[in-house]
């Protein structure tokens, strides 16, 4: 079912302590306010457990930044999806610009890693967009386009229909450069329509895409006025729990 979502990447920000404390606030916050929206905090894996320990997930939930893409074994440093289930966490970012261009993640890899998100129960919430040169050359909807199809369209109409995406425009993000709402909207009506050309338009209407790029509580109601646009992923604004809660009563 299509739902309105606002939620906060973290990224690597934030120790333990702060991150508990960050979680608490937002929690608090929440409890104060009948939320029009679903919301997710995506933290660092070391938060995890501690952040699942003081949150009510029917209220706040919680996801992990990425995940391996291997289950388990000799990949020192990883982090599989098992073990972020195993902290409580219910959700999952995959593919973020990011992971994308620092760390070499193709769609393969992505491809991978949605599927063991998917059999331990995550919810993926699958991040495309075009870098800046992309945008201005005018490829930007066959790159998008190209993303999904090769990191999701070997998927089943019902897998498919487990995950969240994210537009997040590269040159957006953290950039303070937010696209217009219009843009967001001309993008979001144009994933919507991949999706139903491959999937129909039941799965389409169903999906929920947010957007994501230097959203704030100053720009997120115009942006979620449109139409195809569902929520936010939100980086910077996601780290002060007054911020953040600006953007999640936006709806
Ligand atoms: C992000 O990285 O997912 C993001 C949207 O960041 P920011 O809001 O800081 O642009």
């Amino acid at each position: 079912m299509r739902k309105n979502i606002v939620a906060g990447n973290w990224k690597m920000n934030t120790t333990l302590a702060e991150g508990v404390g960050l979680a608490k606030d937002v929690n608090e916050a929440l409890k104060g306010v009948d939320a029009k929206c679903d919301v997710i905090i995506c933290t660092p894996f070391t938060h995890l457990a501690s952040v699942a320990a003081v949150i009510d997930q029917k209220k706040l939930g919680l996801g992990a930044e990425n995940c391996a893409d291997h289950i388990k074994g000799a990949y020192t440093g990883e982090v599989s999806a098992p073990m972020v289930a195993s902290t409580g966490a219910t959700y999952v970012i995959l593919g973020h610009s990011e992971r994308r261009q620092y760390y070499g993640e193709t769609s393969e890899i992505l491809k991978t890693k949605v599927n063991l998100a998917l059999a331990e129960n995550l919810t993926p919430i699958f991040c495309i967009g075009e870098v800046l040169e992309e945008r201005e050359n005018g490829t930007y909807f066959d790159v998008v386009t190209k993303q999904i199809q090769e990191a999701l369209f070997d998927l089943s109409a019902e897998d498919f229909g487990k995950l969240i995406l994210a537009y997040e425009p590269v040159w957006a993000i953290g950039t303070g450069k937010t696209a217009t709402a219009d843009q967001a909207e001309e993008m979001h009506a144009h994933i919507r329509k991949v999706i139903a050309d491959k999937y129909g338009k039941e799965v389409a209407d169903n999906c929920s895409i947010l957007y994501g790029g230097s959203c704030k509580p100053t720009n997120a109601k115009e942006i979620f006025s449109k139409p195809d646009v569902d929520g936010g992923l939100i980086g910077g604004a996601a780290l002060d729990a007054a911020s953040f809660m600006g953007i999640v009563t936006a709806f």
